[in-house]
């Protein structure tokens, strides 16, 4: 990973390596009114799929939550960050989660982590340790669960509108942003970035890029020279399109991505978020009818089932592509896919699913060359993904 400015150049996994490095934890230091103001200054503190603004959470009284959950557990596709901020520092964020219980008056901490984050899930059982032998976690419980475990204890799946029904749940970057604002303090946090966006952002870069890993930028970045620091697309092919935030964006295509800058109003303007930071990047030759099969296929995946347009649209989505591919279908069947996936925007409850099915329309509409091509011809304009 790029270590640009927050983020640890080397692995602290031990107490007493945090304290040297950051000093005790916040949770013994007392409380500024200050610091929850000075987060209405940073739009970097606002990331979740409503981009609402953590400030805001906090200073709400209305939120009757008696826990908070972090979450590790996220079904973002291609973006993979969760797994290295927990190795490289899992005390950056339970030193933040427990700044926020204290904050918020909280006594219970809720870790939710993905079924298969074994090794992740004994970094933190030992950091918990830790942090309860040196006193910082007296009085919170801190509970570790895995989504099998969160299930059959709370009743309550991780899926989307879990998710979203609950306020006081945090992602891991957000957690390790707190920390290091609330150790740092406001004047130097604000020396990173630009403008209005001050922080950093991490970036899970994938596709079609030399080195896919994930990335740490200032706020403000020209996305060029994020791409650079990637090392750059692959000789020899062009990109024809680029997927931003998890999937959650419409694609763009690659000329007007590279004139952008790391920054909200630049997203928006784009009718975008950035959101998770999933930047996936798709070459020319790919066929892009597989590419959204894939995407339709993983949206299948995150779908609780609980709302019929989510649960059977899905599913339709996949017969109609299939049914193209296997060289059975004119031209009712791109409608039908069109209007299935309008079907879904229209009626589904999560804004997730709201915002995955117009990334995939809009793809659709975008790649209409590629499906009609199919169709008429019975074979992908691109037949096969190669590498
Ligand atoms: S849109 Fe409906 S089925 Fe899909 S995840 Fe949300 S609640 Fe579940």
């Amino acid at each position: 990973m790029k270590k640009f400015v927050l983020h640890s150049e080397y692995n602290i996994i031990n107490i007493q390596s945090y304290k040297d490095h950051f000093g005790d934890y916040l949770i013994t230091k007392p409380l500024e009114e200050s610091f929850i103001n000075n987060l209405h200054n940073f739009s970097v503190m606002s990331r979740d799929a409503f981009q609402n603004s953590l400030y805001k959470i906090l200073i709400d009284k209305n939120i009757k939550e008696d826990s908070i959950i972090v979450n590790a557990a996220s079904f973002d596709y291609l973006v993979f960050k969760d797994r290295f901020l927990i190795k490289n520092n899992p005390h950056l964020i339970l030193d933040g989660a427990l700044y926020l219980a204290k904050i918020l008056n909280i006594k219970i901490i809720n870790i939710v982590l993905k079924d298969y984050y074994s090794e992740e899930k004994n970094i933190l059982i030992k950091a918990i340790a830790e942090a309860e032998d040196a006193g910082f976690a007296y009085d919170i419980k801190i509970n570790i669960y895995d989504e099998q475990t969160y299930y059959s204890e709370n009743h309550d799946r991780i899926t989307p509108l879990s998710f979203e029904n609950k306020k006081y749940i945090f992602d891991l970057e957000t957690i390790t942003q707190i920390t290091y604002l609330a150790h740092i303090g406001e004047f130097s946090f604000k020396n990173y970035g630009a403008h209005e966006n001050k922080g950093t952002y991490i970036l899970s870069m994938s596709g079609d890029i030399i080195s896919p890993n994930i990335y740490e930028f200032e706020m403000y970045t020209p996305i060029k020279n994020i791409i650079r620091a990637a090392g750059g697309t692959i000789k020899d092919y062009s990109i024809k399109c680029v997927f931003t935030n998890g999937f959650l964006n419409p694609p763009i295509d690659f000329i007007s991505f590279q004139n952008m800058t790391l920054d909200y109003e630049c997203f928006n303007s784009f009718n975008m978020n950035i959101g998770n930071g999933g930047i996936c990047f798709i070459r020319e030759d790919r066929c892009m009818v597989r590419v959204i099969l894939k995407i339709v296929q993983f949206a299948k995946s995150v779908s609780c089932t609980k709302c019929m347009p989510c649960h059977y649209g899905f599913d339709l989505c996949e017969y109609y592509i299939n049914k193209m591919l296997l060289g059975n279908s004119d031209n009712e069947d791109y409608i039908n896919l069109k209007e299935t996936l309008e079907m879904i925007n229209t009626g589904s409850i999560c804004l997730y699913i709201k915002k995955l099915s117009y990334c995939i329309l809009s793809s659709v509409d975008m790649f209409r060359d590629e499906f009609l091509y199919l169709i008429e011809n019975k074979v992908t304009l691109y037949s096969f993904i190669k590498d």
